[in-house]
């Protein structure tokens, strides 16, 4: 059926690059660039690229199954490291476990510094460590030296996934081609920085809720337990490095991962992955249709696009106590919202992030590591661009310019 195609990823051996949708409204292979307004017709126009839910119901694009290529960590001071110290094993918990979430705020709580801007750098830390997995070695031929067309945080990608049904916040998306290979690094809008500033104290501490349910069912290790009266660290991290395809667009990405199945037996990554998330508890219609419609689209477009398979969610009072938990395949989640009035669809998603990608791959020409293609968006209109040269957009570092340019004869 429909559902299931839209929530299965496409297996290698399917593509082959045939249709294999029966869907009579069949999908041109290239999207139409045109100079001219096409209003209600082409996604693309002179002004932009529209975002509008209607242009984007077609055929489910090729999404291949996320290959993990890699993984990095890092550790309680936000430093880096090339392998998977900081990775957590989840431990089911009671279906009411009563976990009081306030508990440690804010005496037992190291809150990451998040006027550091980061930036890509992590993951162009991880990309220099693992050149030769990445790079065309010996193809004198390709002009791209790491056979990837995107370099982006997972983040970055689910904020394009729901761009279509998002209606409060805008996005502004700095672009640079180098040497090939498009890098998308996010920059913080005016709204956010002022909706930052502005947070109350409760929004603040609700915050804290969403780690602390972590470290209530998230053990070091495969033996051990997890350890409610110990320090929340949000500097700390385990990221997962995934590689795959969305139509031609070839991605690697990386995303932040809460911890994995602690069975030897499980499926190995990311299919063992666990995404944990709290959420108010539900006990109105109204309250079921606004998680199905707003909550369980956020839950599905994070987790679908590195292939997690599942999400773990603690719901919690007004105090702040988990009172159940409840496990969402995410396969499963599709379904869920079937019954919903005007509900979000994953193909909507999926399409206009394709159909995105492929707007930033016409429109970012020049391959200059300090030329930004800036692309903004606002809820109800267009996505536009405007260009920007050695300015305070540019974000490749300099060490990251000079290791990939220097060791370019070496592969
Ligand atoms: P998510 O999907 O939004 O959680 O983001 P990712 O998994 O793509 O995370 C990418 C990187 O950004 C990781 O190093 C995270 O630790 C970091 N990160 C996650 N959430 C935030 C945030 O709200 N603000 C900032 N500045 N960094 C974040
Ligand atoms: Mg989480």
């Amino acid at each position: 059926s429909h559902q299931n195609r839209q929530s299965a990823y496409k297996r290698e051996r399917d593509d082959s690059g045939k249709n294999h949708c029966e869907n009579k409204h069949s999908r041109p292979n290239h999207p139409q660039y045109q100079s001219g307004p096409t209003p209600g017709q082409n996604p693309l126009s002179s002004r932009g690229l529209s975002t509008r839910r209607e242009q984007y119901e077609k055929d489910f694009p090729v999404y291949k199954q996320p290959v993990e290529v890699g993984c990095f960590s890092l550790d309680s001071e936000r430093r880096f490291f090339n392998d998977n110290r900081q990775m957590r094993y989840y431990v089911e918990p009671d279906r009411s476990p009563n976990f009081d979430l306030r508990d440690g705020y804010k005496d037992r709580f190291i809150k990451r510094d998040d006027s550091v801007k980061e930036k890509l750098d992590h993951m162009l830390r991880w990309i220099l460590a693992n050149r030769s997995k990445l790079s065309s070695r010996g193809t004198a031929a390709s002009s791209c030296a790491l056979d990837v067309d995107f370099v982006t945080w997972r983040g970055h990608l689910t904020k394009l996934l729901t761009t279509p049904y998002e209606t409060r916040e805008g996005w502004l998306l700095a672009v640079t081609r180098f040497r090939g290979t498009l890098y998308i690094s996010e920059v913080e809008t005016e709204a956010a920085r002022r909706d930052q500033e502005n947070r109350t104290e409760r929004h603040e501490e609700m915050m804290y809720w969403g780690y602390k349910f972590e470290q209530y069912t998230c053990a070091d290790n495969v033996h051990s337990l997890p350890d409610p009266g110990g320090v929340v660290n949000t500097n700390e991290a385990f990221c997962t490095v995934v590689q795959t395809r969305l139509a031609d667009h070839r991605l690697l990405f990386s995303g932040e991962v809460d911890c994995r199945d602690k069975d030897p037996n499980a499926p190995a990554p990311p299919a063992c992955y666990v995404e944990l998330k709290t959420s108010a508890e539900i006990s109105t219609p109204k309250q079921r249709s606004n998680f199905h419609r707003f909550k369980l689209l956020k839950w599905w477009a994070q987790s679908f696009l590195p292939g997690v398979p599942r999400v773990v969610a603690g719901f919690r009072d007004h105090e702040g106590v988990v009172v159940t938990v409840d496990t969402f395949p995410i396969s499963k989640i599709s379904h869920l919202i079937k019954n919903e009035q005007n509900c979000w669809k994953p193909t909507v998603c999926m399409n206009f992030c394709c159909e995105f990608l492929s707007f930033v791959k016409h429109i970012a020409t020049e391959d200059n590591p300090s030329v930004v293609y800036l692309l903004s968006w606002e809820p109800h209109r267009d996505v536009t661009f405007s260009i920007h040269r050695d300015s305070q957009y540019s974000f490749l570092p300099h060490w990251y310019v000079e290791e990939m340019t220097r060791s370019q004869d070496s592969h």
